[in-house]
C-alpha cells in the first residue's frame, strides 16, 4: 500500500493512494488495522504532506563507498556513524527546500528512508529489526557543506528547516512489487540532469544492522524515520532549481530550490 498524508479543505488526513491515483482517506493513523471514512479525492484536490511527522530522523553517515571516496574525509566508519536531523527539517514533496543566507554549498543527498512501525524499536537485533518496519520512503539529506566542515559535527549543516524533504507515499509493502529494500535503484537529478545514481546494495551497513544498532542508542518510536545514507554523485542546488530523487518502488520526490523566508516568531501570538 502506498500510505500518504495530505491537506484537503477538510483538514490533515493520513490516506491510501490507490492504482487510479485517486486518494482513499484513512481514519485517525495508518498504523496497525487501517480503517477506512469513505471518502476519497482526487489528486488533483489535495496537497500530498510528508507522509508521516517523525518524532526524529536518525540518518547514517558514510554508508556507501563511493561516496566516502567522493568526500575525501577518512575511511568507511567501523560501525554505523549515526546522526540527528530535528523534525522541524521536515517537508513534503513539491515543498521548497530554502538556501540558509549566505550559503553558496548546499548539496542533495538521496537516501532510502525506513519508516518505523507501530512496535518502535528498542533493543531489538539484527533478526528481529526488520519486524519494526512499518514501509519505506525516499528522503533528501539536505546539507550545507562548509558548515559541515568548519562545524566538525553536522547538526547545524544538516538540521536547517526544510533540509528533510520526505515522500511522497510510505509503500508498506515492497515485497508484493517484487522489490527487495536491499537492492533498490536509487538516484536524484537536478533540473533533469543525473547527479546521483546507485542501488541500495551497495549500503555497506544494511538495514538490519542499522535499525538494531540505533535501537541500541535511543528507542526508536512509530513514524521516525531512518535515512541510510547517500550514494555518490552529491553536488550543490541553487534557489531556481529543481530536485528529483527516485527510488525503485518508492515513486520520485521532487522539490524546488528557493531562498531563506525571513519569517520570525518574534512579535506574533504568544
Ligand atoms: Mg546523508
Amino acid at each position: 500500500m502506498r500510505i500518504v498524508r495530505f491537506a484537503s479543505p477538510q483538514g490533515m488526513s493520513f490516506g491510501v493512494l490507490d492504482g487510479d491515483g485517486q486518494v482513499a482517506q484513512i481514519e485517525g493513523h495508518p498504523f496497525g488495522r487501517i480503517s477506512f471514512t469513505g471518502a476519497r479525492y482526487a489528486q488533483a484536490d489535495i496537497r500530498l504532506l510528508s507522509p508521516i511527522l517523525p518524532s526524529k530522523v536518525v540518518c547514517i553517515g558514510k554508508n556507501y563507498a563511493e561516496h566516502i571516496a567522493e568526500m575525501d574525509t577518512g575511511d568507511a566508519p567501523k560501525a554505523p556513524l549515526i546522526f540527528l536531523k530535528p523534525s522541524t527539517a521536515v517537508i513534503g514533496p513539491g515543498d521548497a527546500i530554502r538556501i540558509p543566507p549566505g550559503s553558496t554549498n548546499v548539496h542533495h543527498e538521496v537516501e532510502l528512508g525506513v519508516v518505523i512501525g507501530a512496535r518502535g524499536a528498542r533493543n531489538v537485533t539484527e533478526e528481529q529489526a526488520m519486524a519494526s518496519v512499518f514501509g519505506y520512503t525516499i528522503g533528501n539529506d539536505v546539507s550545507e557543506r562548509d558548515m559541515q566542515k568548519s562545524d566538525g559535527q553536522w547538526t547545524r549543516a544538516k538540521g536547517f528547516d526544510s533540509f528533510c524533504p520526505l515522500g511522497p507515499w510510505i509503500e508498506t509493502d515492497l515485497g508484493a512489487l517484487g522489490l527487495d529494500p536491499a537492492d533498490l535503484e536509487i538516484s536524484c537529478t537536478v533540473d533533469g540532469a543525473p547527479r546521483q545514481s546507485g542501488r541500495t546494495s551497495q549500503l555497506i551497513f544494511g538495514l538490519p544492522t542499522l535499525i538494531s544498532y540505533i535501537s541500541q542508542v535511543m528507542t526508536l518510536l512509530p513514524g521516525d524515520v531512518v535515512l541510510t545514507g547517500t550514494p555518490s554523485g552529491v553536488g550543490p542546488i541553487r534557489p531556481g532549481q529543481r530536485v528529483e530523487c527516485s527510488i525503485e518502488g518508492l515513486g520520485t520526490l521532487t522539490n524546488t530550490v528557493a531562498e531563506a523566508e525571513g519569517v520570525s516568531t518574534a512579535g506574533g501570538a504568544r
